[in-house]
């Protein structure tokens, strides 16, 4: 059996944002880039069944511009066996991502397909429900936990308050959460062995999608900055200032 991951290619989780001055997006000139953190554990969860015997072949594919082959690198590097790029110009919107990826399951039948439960850059968390309904296959979201076992995989999911556990005939879709696992690190041999390892280039348009945008950014704000905070003198003070300036005692 088969195990797709897409993975995105975002910007770094330890960079401080900035926004465009004209508000029309986030500036990317010279920032870090690096896999979504949430495809790294996807990635970790697709090898760790291969090693347990539960799948044969892992295949990375990511859709973006041409520096998305160095994010598809990075999955070889953990462990994949090759990737599949598909290369667009501009950002594409989590609808286009899901029909291109249903285009890719068609052609490759993957068993599972594990997807992050959302890419940190806008935060969607659409493209795995979209495809999910795209394919018409069971999907388990914000995955904790997944057994597979012949044509049936459990996956415990992340819900407010406590865990759930489904059942899912396969071939199905998985999203990520944070407690799946740790992702590896790559070692040195893995990433020179990944540099041979076969990326298959594609376009939209081998799969028919259309990836014109359609939705339109109106405005990107940063965050409201923290106001400075107050030494305050004695208890009494404190207590004065939570009932009559701050408004949060009776
Ligand atoms: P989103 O719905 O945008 O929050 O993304 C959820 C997940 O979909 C990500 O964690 C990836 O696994 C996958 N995904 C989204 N965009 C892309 C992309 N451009 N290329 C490959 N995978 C993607």
């Amino acid at each position: 059996m088969k195990i797709l991951v897409p993975v995105k290619r975002v910007v770094d989780y330890n960079v401080k944002i900035r926004v465009k001055p004209d508000g029309s997006g986030v500036d990317l000139t010279n920032v870090k880039m690096s896999m979504n953190p949430f495809d790294e554990i996807a990635v970790e969860e697709a090898l760790r069944q291969k090693e347990a015997g539960k799948a044969t072949e892992v295949i990375v594919v990511s859709i973006g511009p041409a520096q998305a082959v160095e994010t598809i690198r990075t999955g070889l590097a953990m462990g994949a066996d090759r990737g599949i790029h598909v290369k667009t110009d501009g950002p594409v919107e989590p609808l286009a991502v899901a029909k291109i990826l249903k285009g890719v399951a068609n052609a490759e039948g993957p068993g599972v397909i594990i997807l992050g439960k959302q890419a940190i850059d806008d935060d969607c968390n659409q493209t795995g429900q979209m495809l999910a309904a795209l394919l018409g296959w069971g999907q388990g979201t914000f995955a904790s936990k997944l057994v597979i076992d012949g044509e049936k995989a459990e996956v415990t999911r992340e819900v407010d308050g406590g865990s759930q556990t489904v059942e899912l005939k396969l071939p199905a879709i998985v999203t990520t959460d944070l407690r799946l696992n740790e992702p590896r690190y790559a070692s040195l041999p893995n990433i020179m062995k990944a540099k041979k390892k076969p990326i298959a280039e594609q376009s939209p348009a081998d799969y028919g999608v259309d990836t014109t945008p359609r939705l339109k950014v109106l405005k990107t704000v940063e965050p409201v900055g923290r106001k400075g905070g107050i030494k305050v003198a004695s208890v009494r003070e404190l207590v004065s200032k939570l009932k009559t300036e701050a408004g949060v005692l009776p």
